[in-house]
């Protein structure tokens, strides 16, 4: 069984961004990028397949500038056998990544496709389930556990209040929530056999996928300051000021 999985580079999730000046998104400059926290768990599960024999061939897709082969080699370090960079200076956005992936799922036939729930730059959790109606495929969002049974998978999703176990067919479509596993750390014997394993560049016009935007950023704003905290003597004060200044009760 061939996987799928797809990565996106994003701002690391240690950065403390910063909104540019004329509100038109964040900015890029000097700030350090990585792999998708979800994609990095979207590896690391297509990886765990293939180590208890379930997966034949791990291919990692990113679409985006050169920059995405960054983690493309990351992705191939933490076991990912080949890369595939669909090249596009445009911005990427759920739709037209969808059109993109279905386009290399003719060319490449995998049984089943691993996506993060989410990429943390702009949180569209779309990707995906867009992917999936496409493809007319199966789903299992928000996955916390997967088990493959022959033509079958079983995938546990996180939903409010519980976890729900779902039965698909194959092919199927999968996004990853945290809790699925830990990914590994790549070891330096893995980075350098990175460097040797096979990255395909390709346009995303050779596919016939149509990458232009469509939503706009009208603009991006800081989060308002918070006000301080005040300390109250007991919880008389609390109730007073709760009743009084902050009227909420
Ligand atoms: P989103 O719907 O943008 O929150 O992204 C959900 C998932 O779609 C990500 O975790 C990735 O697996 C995949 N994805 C989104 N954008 C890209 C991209 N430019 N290249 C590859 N995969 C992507």
């Amino acid at each position: 069984m061939k996987v799928l999985v797809a990565v996106k580079r994003v701002v690391d999730y240690n950065v403390k961004v910063r909104v540019r000046a004329d509100e038109t998104g964040i900015d890029l400059s000097g700030v350090k990028m990585s792999l998708n926290p979800f994609d990095e768990i979207a590896v690391e599960e297509a990886v765990r397949l293939k180590e208890k024999g379930l997966a034949s061939e791990i291919i990692v897709v990113s679409i985006g500038d050169a920059s995405c082969q960054e983690s493309l080699r990351t992705a191939l370090a933490l076991g990912a056998d080949r890369a595939i960079h669909v090249e596009t200076s445009l911005e990427t956005q759920p739709l037209g990544v969808a059109k993109t992936l279905k386009a290399l799922v003719e060319k490449e036939s995998p049984r089943l496709i691993i996506l993060g729930k989410q990429a943390i730059d702009d949180d569209f959790n779309q990707t995906g389930q867009m992917l999936a109606g496409l493809l007319r495929w199966p789903q299992g969002t928000f996955i916390s556990h997967l088990i493959r049974n022959g033509e079958e998978i079983e995938v546990t999703r996180e939903v409010d209040g519980g976890l729900e176990t779902l039965k698909m067919p194959l092919p199927a479509v999968v996004t990853t929530d945290l809790r699925l596993n830990e990914p590994r750390y790549a070891t330096l014997p893995n980075i350098m056999k990175a460097k040797q394993k096979s990255l395909e560049v390709i346009s995303a016009e050779t596919l016939g996928v149509d990458l232009t935007p469509r939503l706009k950023t009208l603009k991006v704003v800081e989060p308002p300051p918070r006000k301080g905290g005040l300390m109250v003597a007991n919880v008389d004060e609390l109730l007073d000021k709760l009743q009084h200044e902050a009227k909420v009760i």
